[in-house]
């Protein structure tokens, strides 16, 4: 028998690469939301994996891209950071696509900083068969041969338990280093205001674009009449402008109404418990420029 592994994976890529969605399928709960919307992720969250070999924290984080505003800097920067001081850092690959400017940044970047990374093509489940060659062969001459690479579909789960031994096999000896079943990081509002901040950018696409933010107001542990109890959450939706605030509510609120009972449901199942969840508006002009604004809402630059 080996000996028990543990460390800490950072997960890197463009945005949309599948990064988060890689995580929840690993860890196999759903802890760090997804969309088919670019800068979806903005927290640097950790998701921990506990086998019978050893643990893995994963660190999730909001894909490298050049920033347009504030929060867009702090994230890059986030992002950036977390390849500092962990044991092994994935580069994450949308291989649907050949290799582009935006993966030979982040490959620079990595170079530059000395930071040893191995690869994972992830989306394979679109590359056609006949081409599936070709865009390994394209990959590895964008990488170099000596590289470790390794295909998934983390939608999927294809090759997910392939790269859990492969990623392992990179750690060092060591202990658990969170309790067995911690799965996460980040204090439970934070979840559950991305829940609500997800179900936002999936129902509204376009029209509302990343001016939001989620804060939970309140959460308390509640009793009905008939003795039966469940948490009771009031949420705020901030948004920059009234328009957005217009499209948020939806006509006669059915919108509003769509977003909270599907956040209602995935922070059920979070929580194993049922909810009652409250949704408000508010405008907050420009927050994402403003620093005070930007701390309320639980965004700071990590160091
Ligand atoms: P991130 O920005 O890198 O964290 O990307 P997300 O995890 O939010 O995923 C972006 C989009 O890609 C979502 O719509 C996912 O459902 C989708 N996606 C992720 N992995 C796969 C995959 O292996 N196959 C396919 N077909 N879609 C995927
Ligand atoms: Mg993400």
């Amino acid at each position: 028998m080996t000996n028990y592994r543990s460390g800490f994976v950072t997960l890197l890529g463009r945005p949309n690469v599948g990064k988060s969605t890689l995580i929840n399928q690993l860890i196999g709960k759903k802890i760090t939301i997804t969309s088919p919307i670019a800068q979806t992720t903005r927290n640097k969250l950790k998701g921990i994996l506990t086998t019978n070999n050893g643990q893995i924290i994963f660190v999730d984080t909001p894909g490298v891209h050049k920033p347009h505003h504030r929060l867009g800097e702090i994230l890059v920067k986030n992002a950036k950071s977390a390849i500092f001081g962990v044991d092994l850092v994935v580069f994450v690959i949308d291989s649907s696509e050949k290799p582009g400017r935006g993966d030979e940044y982040i490959m620079n970047f990595l170079v530059a900083n000395q930071t040893d990374f191995i690869v994972v093509l992830n989306k394979w489940d679109l590359v056609n068969k006949e081409f599936r060659n070709l865009r390994l062969e394209q990959y590895k001459k964008f990488f170099g041969v000596n590289r470790n690479f390794q295909i998934v579909s983390a939608s999927e789960g294809e090759g997910c338990s392939d790269l859990i031994e492969m990623l392992l096999s990179f750690l060092p000896e060591g202990p658990k280093l969170y309790a067995e079943d911690t799965i996460c990081d980040q204090p439970l509002d934070n979840l559950l205001s991305d829940l609500v901040r997800e179900q936002v950018l999936i129902n509204t696409r376009e029209e509302v674009p990343h001016s939001i933010a989620v804060k939970i107001d309140k959460r308390e542990e509640m009793k009905r009449k008939n003795g039966k109890s469940f948490t009771g959450i009031l949420a705020t939706i901030i948004v920059e402008r009234n328009s957005q605030k217009g499209i948020l509510i939806g006509k006669k609120g059915s919108m509003l109404k769509t977003i909270g009972q599907s956040a209602r449901l995935h922070m059920s199942k979070l929580i194993d418990g049922p909810i009652h969840l409250e949704l408000f508006v508010k405008v907050v002009p420009n927050w994402r420029k403003k620093e005070s604004r930007l701390i309320e809402f639980g965004y700071e630059e990590d160091f």
